[in-house]
């Protein structure tokens, strides 16, 4: 057979499946409206948490640091492409997480790669959440550490695993939020484990930074964990800063240790400076703002309140990541088309991103969301639960 033939065969399984993925071309900014097709669509799926991804202030940063500093960072960091607001960046995020340092890395997925496989090698061990996002997760597999996953959330399995370790470097890595769920992770009770048995901790909080915390700080504020306690945190810009890029944050020695080791890090063009200049006012709004974290919070209660109230699946999250599982692929497609049909974006997320047999809606909320577009979600949902097996 020729690579196309098996290809063609594989396409039409996973049509089949239920599980085939498109993408829709948006013709407008990210918002609560977006345009696709012609048509404006209500957006209940995106990261822009604190609606700052179409920011005017951020996008005006953007386009002052590009006036001076072009387009392109010419290269890797180490080379020649480490600017002032790469540096004005990485100080900014170490302020913002409580961190004596930062360090940019161009997306999430390579900073979950480059950390775990620059910190851990054959012969020692990483502990991870089964449901952790797939870059910690290849972070892991691309280490050649010894893998192990935990149940999700489950505290007694992870302290048996880590009882049954020998005297091996450690790493328990967890998301903060979990992507598809909107749940935290017990970080006080994986803290004290990870004292007790003497193994690293790092978080991902790519979806708690901006959204949680006082000003903003995450999972890390929430929960009151410093460096010493939580010694490397990873957060995304891409999300709820409505940029691109992620980094990792900690102390002196491991940043430097990353500089010299994390290939993801390394061997990759850094950001564009005009994208670092607008991060840093994305994180000085998404710190003063206060107002979009409170009312995100109110049309996160507004929104499982009616849940509630009309008798729709609802779940355990209570943050801006509302998933509503509904078992089947195919019944999460149904869902999501018929939502679209009336003017609501939804994506279906079906396996293998979640496991098998919790297809879902994911629902997020955001800042730049009105009560009445929640009212108009919810009023989807019923039209879905009546028409839609
Ligand atoms: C989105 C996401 C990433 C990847 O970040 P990018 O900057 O989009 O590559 C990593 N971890 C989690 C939990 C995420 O949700």
């Amino acid at each position: 057979m020729t690579l196309n033939q098996i290809l063609r065969q594989r396409l039409s399984q996973r049509r089949e499946a239920g599980l085939y993925r498109q993408r829709r071309t948006l013709s407008s900014a990210q918002g609560a409206h977006v345009s696709v097709a012609g048509k404006i669509l209500l957006n209940f799926c995106s990261n822009d948490y604190l609606g700052l991804a179409n920011h005017p202030d951020i996008a005006q940063a953007m386009n002052l640091a590009s006036d001076s500093y072009g387009v392109g960072s010419g290269a890797s960091h180490l080379v020649c492409g480490h600017s002032l607001w790469h540096q004005q960046l990485e100080q900014d995020l170490a302020r913002l997480t409580g961190r004596p340092r930062a360090l940019l890395f161009s997306t999430g997925y390579m900073a979950n790669m480059g950390v775990i496989s620059a910190l851990l090698g054959k012969g020692d061990c990483i502990l991870q959440d089964r449901l952790n996002h797939a870059s910690l997760l290849d972070g892991g597999l691309l280490s050649g550490a010894r893998f192990q996953r935990f149940t999700h959330n489950n505290v007694d399995d992870l302290a048996r695993r880590l009882e049954r370790l020998g005297q091996s470097n450690k790493l328990i890595a967890v998301d903060g939020v979990f992507s598809m769920d909107g749940d935290l992770a017990p970080l006080p009770d994986i803290v004290r484990l990870a004292e007790q048995h003497d193994a690293w901790l790092m978080v991902d909080d790519a979806h708690g930074l901006g959204c949680l915390g006082d000003s903003g700080g995450g999972v890390s504020q929430i929960f009151g964990l410093d460096d010493a306690k939580l010694p490397i945190l990873m957060g995304t810009l891409g999300k709820a800063f409505g940029c691109a890029g992620a980094f990792v944050a900690g102390s002196e020695e491991l940043i430097e240790a990353l500089i010299q080791f994390s290939r993801t890090y390394i061997y990759t063009t850094a950001l564009p400076p005009a994208l670092a200049a607008a991060a840093c006012k994305s994180v000085q709004i998404a710190q003063a703002e206060s107002w979009r974290r409170d009312h995100l919070n109110a049309l996160i209660g507004y929104y499982r309140k009616a849940l509630e109230h009309f008798g729709l699946p609802s779940s355990a999250s209570k943050t801006a990541i509302q998933p509503m599982i509904l078992g089947d692929s195919q019944r999460a497609l149904k869902w999501s088309h018929q939502l679209y049909e009336l003017g609501v974006w939804v994506g279906a997320i079906r396996p293998p991103t979640v496991p098998a047999g919790t297809s879902r809606l994911r629902i997020t909320l955001s800042a730049s969301h009105s009560f009445a577009d929640v009212d108009s979600l919810i009023h989807g949902l019923l039209e879905c639960q009546k028409k839609v097996k």
